[in-house]
């Protein structure tokens, strides 16, 4: 089963945050959604988390990617 990648480089930042949280697809979400509130000060809730899941990737696609 393939992990999913979040990362923050493709998210809208002005801290320029480098993050990528790797996991399975609910691990993913859970701490993106926790890093996204904590630090990028986005508000917890059904349009950040379906934000979130929009953007996450096949770990394997984003290997062959770069
Ligand atoms: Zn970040």
């Amino acid at each position: 089963m393939a992990r999913k990648v979040a990362d923050c480089r493709k998210y809208p930042s002005e801290s320029g945050c480098t993050l990528t949280i790797i996991g399975e697809e609910d691990e993913v979400l859970r701490a993106a959604v926790e890093h996204a509130v904590s630090v990028h000060g986005h508000e917890d809730g059904p349009e950040l988390r379906g934000a979130i899941s929009e953007l996450l990737e096949d770990e394997t696609t984003t290997m062959h990617a770069t």
